[in-house]
């Protein structure tokens, strides 16, 4: 499927219901690194699949919208998420978990291929992980309560402790999330002093807000929808 080759992209979806094979030019891929290069380049050679929903997609925890989009747009049927309770609990998953298990966590980490992770937010930062060498993906929420329980640390800390991962090895990237100007605490710079103390330098943070894009708002309307944001290494072709 042709769109098995975009990564770290934010997809704004047509509402027509095109297929994805017609809807690449519908894929920005926004995520600037610091040195100007897209991490977009970065993930690709890599084969991570890595993007987030905007509300155009419709609410992700909709199971039959997730299902119908999930699987028209990328080919997946399965999806490990968890019930989301702003908790620093961060499960070790792999195709065992595929089976439709339920877990109270707010975040993902796997060394397995076609293994996909996702996490729900509606102004709270998705945080994407992957160590490039021991090829480890993992994907966190991160609100204003997970991140003073340091959520974003201890993922860090459970790749280095299960994986034996070097942080310097190690690529984040916080997607769409409200931004700084639109809430009196400042999510960004909490998830990346947190990658910082923990020895990841590189890193990438959407400018995309969630209060003023065409994503879900909780700060602006108390929605109870959510946008996704999913992670998978992939077998290459
Ligand atoms: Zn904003």
């Amino acid at each position: 499927m042709q769109l098995r080759s975009i990564h770290n992209a934010v997809i704004p979806c047509p509402t027509d219901g095109r297929r994805a094979s017609k809807a690449r030019n519908l894929v920005f891929p926004m995520w600037k690194l610091k040195n100007g290069l897209y991490s977009e380049v970065e993930l690709r050679k890599y084969d991570v699949l890595n993007f987030t929903t905007t509300s155009l997609c419709g609410d992700m925890k909709n199971k039959k919208n997730r299902r119908k989009f999930l699987e028209e747009y990328f080919d997946i049927q399965n999806v490990i998420f968890g019930n989301q309770t702003h908790s620093d609990n961060i499960k070790i998953v792999t195709e065992k978990d595929m089976d439709g298990k339920f877990y109270s966590a707010d975040g993902f980490i796997t060394n397995r291929k076609n293994v996909p992770i996702a996490v729900f937010t509606a102004d709270c930062l998705p945080v994407f992980i992957f160590d490039k060498i021991k090829k480890i993906i993992g994907l966190v929420h991160a609100g204003r309560a997970g991140l003073s329980k340091l959520i974003v640390s201890k993922a860090i800390d459970m790749f280095v402790k299960n994986f034996g991962s070097n942080p310097r090895d190690i690529y984040a990237a916080i997607g769409p999330h409200i931004c700084k100007k639109c809430y009196n605490v400042n999510l960004d710079a909490m998830a990346e002093e947190q990658l910082k103390k923990t020895g990841v330098s590189d890193i990438s943070n959407s400018e995309l807000c969630t209060y003023t894009g065409d994503f879900f708002s909780y700060r602006k309307t108390k929605t109870s929808e959510r946008i996704i944001s999913l992670m998978m290494m992939e077998i290459p072709y």
